[in-house]
């Protein structure tokens, strides 16, 4: 692959600034663009994964050998818009000893007692590690302006907030992958229906997942918010339509892979280790 190839994948699918109220509308749920069908995408997919492997253990090397260069992917979207599978099908594709995986729920107690991004922070890998974070600091300004949890004085100040701290966090080695997975309201209804048909994904079934689809058309405006005011630069967001999974799969292991090989991360050289001398020491032992 040639190198505007590669990028490619980015490119199409980074947010369009022009375009966020389509973007967060129904439109575009179903796309799939840059890939013809199911069957394309599965075989491209087995081709990335080899390669997706080889260059996170890469980055963990170099982590291992003193660089301080990490990535997040970082994953939002609608209740049953395939956070998890994303996590299963696309992190799953890498070394699980290089990853670390964090779900962020409803604040506990402690977390509470701190400011918003404290528990962030602390999931932040560390260097050499992929990130996931299932759900992030967005939901302090989706869910949260969504349901008033704190006063709009204080929800409107924190787009600036994670902008400033993402940037931070950027200068100190951090790439962010923010994808946001987005599917209609009509594909949700599906899952959802299919959960509850389902004895085993009944666990996952949360009563309040149906009364929020009453709220969609303020987590739309959320998101566009979100969209808006938070994908800088340093640190853009990517939509990624989401209604077919094969698709859904395909782009992040695309975003992944691309974002990786932009960084690319070299085995570490040990010119301070006798190679030839601890090779001859062992074939004589
Ligand atoms: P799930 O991802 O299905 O495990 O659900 C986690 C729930 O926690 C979702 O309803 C989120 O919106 C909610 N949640 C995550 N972060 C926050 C937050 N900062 N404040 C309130 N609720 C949150
Ligand atoms: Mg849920």
């Amino acid at each position: 692959m040639d190198k505007t190839a590669r990028m490619d994948v980015r490119k199409r699918l980074r947010l369009d600034p022009a375009a966020i109220s389509v973007t967060v509308g129904e439109k575009g749920t179903d796309a799939t663009p840059g890939v013809k069908g199911r069957k394309q995408a599965a075989k491209d997919v087995a081709k990335l994964g080899p390669k997706l492997a080889d260059l996170q253990e890469r980055l963990y090397a170099e982590g291992k050998a003193g660089g301080t260069r990490r990535v997040v992917l970082l994953l939002q979207g609608m209740d049953a818009s395939g956070k998890d599978g994303a996590v299963k099908h696309v992190v799953g594709l890498v070394n699980p000893t290089g990853v670390k995986i964090t779900s962020f729920g409803k604040p506990t107690g402690l977390e509470r007692r701190h400011d918003f991004l404290w528990r962030i922070a602390r999931a932040l890998p560390a260097p050499g590690y992929l990130g996931v974070f299932n759900r992030s600091q967005y939901e302090d300004v989706l869910i949260v302006r969504v349901h008033n949890l704190v006063p709009p004085a204080e929800w409107k100040k924190r787009y600036a907030l994670i902008n400033a701290w993402e940037a931070e966090q950027v200068a100190a080695g951090v790439t962010f992958v923010k994808v946001f997975l987005h599917i209609s309201q009509a594909e949700q209804r599906k899952r959802l229906l299919a959960r509850l048909a389902d004895v085993r994904k009944h666990w996952k079934v949360n009563p309040g997942d149906i009364d929020e689809r009453v709220m969609w058309e303020k987590y739309r405006e959320a998101y566009a918010a979100v969209l808006e005011r938070c994908s800088t630069d340093a640190a853009p967001w990517y939509v990624v339509p989401a209604d077919h999974k094969w698709y859904r799969n395909w782009a992040i292991s695309h975003l992944l892979t691309e974002t990786l090989q932009e960084l690319d991360p070299q085995w570490p050289a040990r010119p301070e280790l006798d190679i030839t001398g601890m090779t001859r020491a062992l074939k004589e032992s």
